[in-house]
Order: C-alpha cells, then sequence, then structure tokens
C-alpha cells in the first residue's frame, strides 16, 4: 500500500522546506520530496547563500587591494587563488543544505530525494535519485518547485563561456570581460564578484531605466556607483545574437542610437526566471497556470484551483525572494493546520547585495506620485554619519518616506553600506504601521549605521536631521 502523509511538499528550496518543518511543527505527517540531491533548493545551493559567499570573498580582495593601505595596513602583493575561494563557497552551501537535513530528521518530516510527478489530487509518483519508482498518498499538496532561467531563445547558454548565473558561480579563473545580459539583481551581483576580482564587466540591458522598481533616486545613485567602479552599461538595448569561436564571444545588439558590437570571453545570461511547472503532472489534475506569466494562481490561503494543492515561493505571483517564498512556507503550514495565517506583502524587502548595498522596502517615490498621495521626504547622507566615516563607508544615502497627513512610513530605501541589516529596522517599525516619527524616536546606539535611519526619520517627520 502507498505511504500516506498528512501533507507532500514537493520542492525542498527556501519554500518548501520550511513548509515541511513548519507543518511537522505543528504536528503534521510530512513529506519533502526534492529532485536535487541537496535540500535547500535556489536559494542554498544555486543563488542567495553561494552569491553571497562570492561577493564576500571579493570584496575582502578588493579592499585588501584597494582601501587597506589607507588604514595604515600593508598585505604586499594581493593575489586571489579563485578555485580556494570557490571551495569556501562551496563548503559554506555543504553546510547549510546538510543543516536542512538534519533539521527534517530533527522535526520527523522524511526527505527523499527524487523527481515528483502529480498521478492524482491526492497521490505523486516519485522518482528516487536511487533509481526507485514509488507512489505516496498525502491529504494535500504544496508545490514549491521554484524556478529556473529563462533565458533567451536565439541565445542558448552552453554551460561554459555562455552560461546562467550557476555555472558564473563556478567559473575557475576571473574572466577577461564578462558580458552580463540582463541588469537586474542576479546580474548586478554576479557582475560585481568578477569586476571586483580584476575582469572587465560590461551589462547590456533591454530596458531603459536602470533598476526600473527601485526608487528612481536610489537607482541614480547606485548606476553612478556601479559605474565609477568600472562597470559598464548599456542601456535600452536589444542583444540581438551572439557568436563564439570558443573562446571569444561577440555580443551583437541594437541600441538607440544604433546596432553595437561587445566582445568578451564570457556571457552571463540573467534576463529572468521562469516558474517550474513543466511535468509535474499538473494538466492530469487540472492545476491552472497562468498562460502570461507561466504562474500558478492562488487564493489568499495559497490554494490553486484544485482544493487540495497548494503553491508557494516562485511559482506564484510576487517578487521572486526567498523570504518570500518561506513567509509563503509558514503561512501554508498554519492554514493547513488550521491557524490564522497571513503574509503581509506590502513590506516584503528587497535587497541587492552589491557594494554598497541596497535594501528597500514600501512604496518608492514614483509609486506614491503615481498613487496622487501626499508625502513627505527625509534623507540622510552616510557621509554625516560617525560609523561610516570611521568604516570609511560613507557612500549612499538613507531615504524615509512618510505620509504627509498621518506621519505613516510609506517606504524607506537605503543606499549603502549593511543596508541588507539597516532594512529590518524599516520593515519591523511598518508592520507596527509606525510613523517616521516613531522611528526617529527609538534609541539608536552611538555610533551605529542605524543611526543614519533615525536621522532620515526625523527629517521626514520634522524636515530637519540633527547632524546635517
Ligand atoms: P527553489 O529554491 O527554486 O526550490 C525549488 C526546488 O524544487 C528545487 O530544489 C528543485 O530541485 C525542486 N524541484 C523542482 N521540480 C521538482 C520535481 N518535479 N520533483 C522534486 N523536486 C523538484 N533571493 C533572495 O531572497 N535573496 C537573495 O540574495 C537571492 N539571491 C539569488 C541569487 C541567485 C544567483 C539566484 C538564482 C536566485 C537568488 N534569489 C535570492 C532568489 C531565490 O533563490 C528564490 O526566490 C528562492 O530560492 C525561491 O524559493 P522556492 O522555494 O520557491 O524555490
Amino acid at each position: 500500500m502507498a505511504e500516506r502523509y498528512d501533507l507532500m511538499v514537493i520542492g525542498a528550496g527556501p519554500g518548501g522546506y520550511v513548509a515541511a518543518i513548519q507543518a511537522a511543527q505543528l504536528g503534521k505527517k510530512v513529506a519533502c520530496i526534492d529532485k536535487r540531491g541537496t535540500y535547500g533548493g535556489t536559494c542554498l545551493n544555486i543563488g542567495c547563500i553561494p552569491s553571497k559567499a562570492l561577493l564576500d570573498s571579493s570584496e575582502h580582495y578588493h579592499q585588501a587591494k584597494h582601501s587597506f593601505s589607507k588604514h595604515g595596513i600593508g598585505v604586499g602583493n594581493v593575489t586571489i587563488d579563485v578555485p580556494t575561494m570557490i571551495k569556501r563557497k562551496d563548503a559554506i552551501v555543504k553546510s547549510l543544505v546538510d543543516g536542512i537535513a538534519f533539521l527534517f530528521r530533527k522535526n520527523g518530516v522524511k526527505g527523499i530525494f527524487g523527481t515528483a510527478k502529480l498521478l492524482s489530487k491526492n497521490q505523486v509518483e516519485v522518482k528516487g535519485n536511487d533509481g526507485t519508482t514509488s507512489v505516496l498518498e498525502a491529504d494535500n499538496i504544496v508545490l514549491a518547485m521554484g524556478s529556473e532561467p529563462s533565458g533567451l531563445p536565439f541565445l542558448p547558454t552552453d554551460g561554459k563561456n555562455i552560461v546562467t548565473s550557476t555555472e558564473a558561480l563556478n567559473f575557475d579563473k576571473v574572466p577577461e570581460h564578462l558580458i552580463v545580459i540582463g541588469g537586474g539583481f542576479i546580474g548586478l551581483e554576479m557582475g560585481s564578484v568578477w569586476l571586483r576580482l580584476g575582469a572587465k564587466v560590461t551589462v547590456i540591458e533591454f530596458l531603459p531605466k536602470f533598476l526600473p522598481l527601485l526608487d528612481g533616486e536610489i537607482a541614480g545613485m547606485v548606476h553612478k556607483s556601479l559605474v565609477k567602479q568600472g562597470m559598464v552599461f548599456h542601456l535600452d538595448t536589444k542583444v540581438t545574437g551572439a557568436k563564439g569561436d570558443g573562446k571569444q564571444i561577440t555580443v551583437t545588439a541594437e541600441s538607440k542610437s544604433g546596432p553595437i558590437t561587445v566582445t568578451g570571453d564570457k556571457v552571463l545570461v540573467s534576463t529572468g526566471r521562469r516558474p517550474v511547472v513543466k511535468d509535474i503532472g499538473l494538466e492530469t489534475v487540472g492545476v491552472q497556470v497562468d498562460a502570461k506569466t507561466g504562474k500558478i494562481p492562488v487564493n489568499h490561503h495559497f490554494q490553486t484551483n484544485v482544493p487540495n494543492i497548494y503553491a508557494i515561493g516562485d511559482l506564484t505571483a510576487g517578487p521572486m525572494l526567498a523570504h518570500k517564498a518561506s513567509e509563503e512556507g509558514v503561512a501554508v503550514a498554519e492554514h493547513l493546520s488550521g491557524k490564522p495565517a497571513h503574509v503581509d506583502y506590502d513590506i516584503i524587502p528587497s535587497v541587492i547585495y552589491i557594494w554598497p548595498e541596497v535594501a528597500s522596502v514600501g512604496k518608492t517615490e514614483e509609486e506614491l506620485k503615481a498613487a496622487g498621495v501626499q508625502y513627505r521626504v527625509g534623507k540622510f547622507p552616510f557621509l554625516a554619519n560617525a560609523r561610516a566615516k570611521a568604516m570609511d563607508e560613507a557612500e549612499g544615502t538613507v531615504k524615509v518616506l512618510s505620509d504627509a497627513n498621518t506621519d505613516r512610513l510609506l517606504g524607506v530605501h537605503i543606499f549603502g553600506p549593511r543596508a541588507s541589516d539597516m532594512i529590518a529596522e524599516a520593515v519591523t517599525t511598518m508592520a507596527f504601521k509606525g510613523s517616521a516619527e516613531d522611528m526617529a524616536r527609538i534609541v539608536h546606539g552611538h555610533p551605529t549605521l542605524s543611526e543614519g535611519m533615525g536621522e532620515a526619520a526625523r527629517a521626514a517627520w520634522l524636515g530637519k536631521a540633527i547632524h546635517i
């Protein structure tokens, strides 16, 4: 007889593995299946974690080469050993994915390595990575198969010279010239890694505006900063093809001022990601997929049109971010356990881990203008922040947007050192429906970067910061 579970989760990424653990903690009998052979999904294996490991390594190298001397530290000839850097990254990934296996054991989640396919609304066929095939049954199923690079139909990747982010995490040496097609957060982060290590990096972006979803003023600062660091940008430029001789690739593109060609030794295609919805048996059981977006429509309980089948994470509408997937994982498990569950989509922070970092939450100035909201702006530059000066990291600014009538915090946008950690304060304040005054009156330690948050909030609330 087929083994039966309360809940079967397909995909062990930050959506799926979190849903599985949370459901098990709430008393469910849970199985979680992943075909990868390790848990943690895109995020832990080939996404968030390895990219941040390389960003940190490359930042250390860059600091040693360009900044240590300002501190009076001499380190002689700074070199980079790429295989060691990659090995360190792999070890971090391994420790984290092994950590998920440990958490599964600790919480009684049955983890299975294999490829899952829906046979019916309660039955899943699992082709195990060990060659076995079994059929499992479950009362409820959570789909969490995540996403994969969408690529360009006329520019197939070869895993070697024309690559996706996965291979760009594993180059064996620093490219001479990395051409990045697609200037989103993945392209900029991977471009930053190799730029810092000495590669020439050219970014070709189809859209006319740089990072169009960011607050425009902040995006302008980021663009300028990356150009200053040496990144070359072709915006409003449509790639039309690429030709290679095994060593060099020439990318052809149409810019507003005419055709251009760019030649490099590596091309990273980072033009976006699409949900994994093929070969899962969705059509067999009648789970609908939005023809335009490729995403699976769900209601506010993450329920698909088939009532006992749920979908979360990159498969569903909203930003393709690990913490969004995890929040949905918690919420779907809570819902299935009869608890109230809710994800506040208005306050999902987003971060770009270039340097200085970029982090934002809530509305941009452009969105507030378009919605006709009366708002106030408070800004505080890191140049006036003592800790940032002490760190010699005084580039960037904190920008706070608040409601002109109620003072309620509407959006916070940071370009600066450790913005990724600082944004949490804004998210917390907004989660409690706090005001600019609330954030200004919170006592911030001194000297800390977070004082910039208080100062920018004060500027939004009263029109003036103290230290500028
Ligand atoms: P995934 O993590 O994609 O996991 C889905 C899993 O399902 C996969 O392991 C897959 O093997 C499995 N699967 C698919 N089909 C089947 C099947 N039929 N049977 C069994 N298993 C199956 N997000 C952030 O928030 N912060 C970051 O810094 C960040 N950096 C990123 C950097 C890169 C280079 C990339 C590529 C992505 C990054 N992301 C980041 C995005 C983040 O990785 C995703 O949003 C997140 O992993 C989505 O989680 P998920 O659980 O929906 O799916």
